[in-house]
């Protein structure tokens, strides 16, 4: 039977930050903030496949008291989840996900992003969608002091 995963992150934005999301490095004034370099695409990812394999959630395998995560690379962490993954024997049929975010537009990475994240997942474009939308300025998100996502995964057993 395949199963299905889900996983949502968000984190704060701030000034003088290097705004990793969806793999890469978006041109903007304001960044995430977190332990590692704070891709909440990436990490809604994790946790999307996480769940679907039933392996728990980012948290509990990368935990961000850690100082091996300190600043790393979300796609290594992407990289291990979907190692841990394929180990219990699943592929990914499909992920589809959704950034919410006021500012920058960012549409115009999107093409770049699925296709950094086809490279760490193995597999190809055409199972991965990402879709982008603003929060009509309403909330934090909308005062662009935090920006969202969320992801949902199928796997089928390989
Ligand atoms: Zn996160």
């Amino acid at each position: 039977m395949p199963r299905i995963g889900f996983g949502f992150d968000t984190h704060k934005l701030e000034t003088d930050r290097d705004f990793w999301l969806g793999g890469i490095r978006i041109s903007h004034d304001k960044g995430a903030t977190g332990h590692s370099d704070a891709d909440v695409l990436v990490h809604a990812i994790c946790d999307a496949l996480l769940g679907a394999a039933g392996l728990g959630d980012i948290g509990t395998h990368f935990p961000d008291t850690s100082s091996e995560y300190k600043d790393i690379d979300s796609k290594v962490l992407l990289k291990r989840t979907l190692d841990m993954v394929l180990k219990k024997g699943y592929t990914i049929g499909n992920l589809d996900t959704t950034i919410v975010l006021q500012n920058p537009k960012i549409s115009h990475y999107i093409p770049e992003m699925i296709k950094t994240l086809a490279e760490v997942l193995k597999t190809d474009r055409s199972r991965i969608s990402i879709k982008a939308k603003t929060s009509e300025k309403l909330g934090f998100i909308g005062r662009e002091e935090g920006l969202s996502a969320y992801a949902i995964v199928l796997l089928e057993i390989s």
